[in-house]
């Protein structure tokens, strides 16, 4: 398999890296103490940048669907890694792009699932930079690694739907331009574990809202995006805000087409030993089957074979990185 970015892919990136060098760089000071010392999340530096970038159609690169009508420049994921590598050295930068998490797994979902209506109403606006959104799934009573143990609930009432629960950890989700919540929480109890949950849009601005505090993580909070504490108390939300149907699998179809590449020392299945040499591996994410589960191939570097297996996700994940 050929994991070369394409020559397009190249000349994005330097163009990117030219704004990143002469506009975001020198601003990384001036961002953080925007942010730490005003609690001003979004300086006004920040919104010319995003216009220049825009007008550069430097924008929305890692959403790999864009239609025609839809603004920016679509990017395979194998040709956005490399872009995405430049714009991981400054935390707030792929901000200046639209390419920040979480609205643009965020968008891809409302792209495939939402109705055209609302895709008018919130994706087109997230496309457009002109707000911004959230991911609402981990819960303070739930080991939230993985999805099938969150317990807040989604249960039809008319044409609407209840949403209830505590929810913890959420980037961006008592960001002032927050605007919507896609809310995963347990719609079908009795189903098969992995079609019991569901994914609806909760507008913020909806009576039962709350948003909390942020939560620190090594007691560090990320500046520009805290992580909140959102309570659902009975929110009401019409039934037609539920994206791909109820107790469907979507946690696997909502994840954006992916793929990591990950050198691994030493190999799963072979431990290192003293005095051997740990062979390099290339694990590619190939296929996602539910939400906790991947396939992956493995290239073996002196070997030159390749084998295919399946992992938990978060197994995979931590196991591999040792
Ligand atoms: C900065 C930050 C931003 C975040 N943003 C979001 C967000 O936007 N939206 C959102 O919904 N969440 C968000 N989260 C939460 C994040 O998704 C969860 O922390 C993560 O999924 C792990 O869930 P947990 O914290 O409940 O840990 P747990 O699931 O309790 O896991 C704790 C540890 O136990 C291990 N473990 C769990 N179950 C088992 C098992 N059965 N067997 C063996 N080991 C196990 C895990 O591997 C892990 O090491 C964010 C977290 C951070 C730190």
């Amino acid at each position: 398999m050929d994991l070369t970015p394409s020559p397009e892919a190249y000349a994005v990136l330097d163009q990117v890296r030219q704004l990143f060098e002469q506009d975001i760089l020198p601003r990384n000071r001036e961002m953080i103490r925007s942010a730490k010392q005003d609690g001003e999340l979004d300086p006004p530096f920040l919104d010319e940048l995003r216009a220049k970038a825009k007008s550069l159609n430097l924008w929305n690169m890692a959403h790999t669907d864009l239609t025609e009508r839809q603004a920016g420049l679509s990017m395979s994921n194998l040709d956005y890694s490399i872009v995405a590598e430049l714009l991981g050295r400054v935390f707030w930068s792929s901000k200046v792009f639209n390419c920040q998490w979480p609205d643009v797994p965020n968008m891809v979902a409302l792209q495939r699932y939402a109705t055209e209506e609302k895709k008018e109403k919130w994706l087109k606006p997230l496309l457009d930079g002109d707000c911004q959104s959230a991911f609402a799934m981990t819960e303070p009573g739930a080991a939230s690694s993985d999805a099938k143990n969150i317990a807040a609930t989604i249960t039809p009432d008319g044409d609407n739907y209840i949403v209830d629960g505590q929810k913890w950890y959420i980037t961006g989700g008592g960001h002032e331009r927050c605007r919507f919540y896609l809310f995963l929480g347990l719609s079908n109890p009795d189903a098969a574990q992995n079609r019991r949950h569901s994914v609806i849009l909760v507008p913020r601005e909806t009576t039962g809202v709350t948003v909390g505090g942020a939560n620190a993580f090594f007691g560090y909070s990320e500046p520009n995006g805290p992580a909140s504490e959102i309570k659902f108390d009975q929110v009401r939300v019409p039934k037609e805000n539920l994206l791909g149907g109820l107790g469907v699998r979507l946690q696997n179809r909502l994840t954006l087409r992916w793929s990591v590449v990950l050198p691994i020392h030493p190999p799963p299945e072979q431990p290192a030993t003293k005095g051997t040499q740990p062979v390099k591996h290339v694990i590619h994410v190939s296929e996602i089957h539910e939400f906790n589960e991947i396939s992956v191939k493995i290239f073996h570097e002196k070997e030159s074979m390749t084998s295919r297996r399946t992992f938990g996700l978060t197994n995979t994940l931590d196991s591999l990185s040792h």
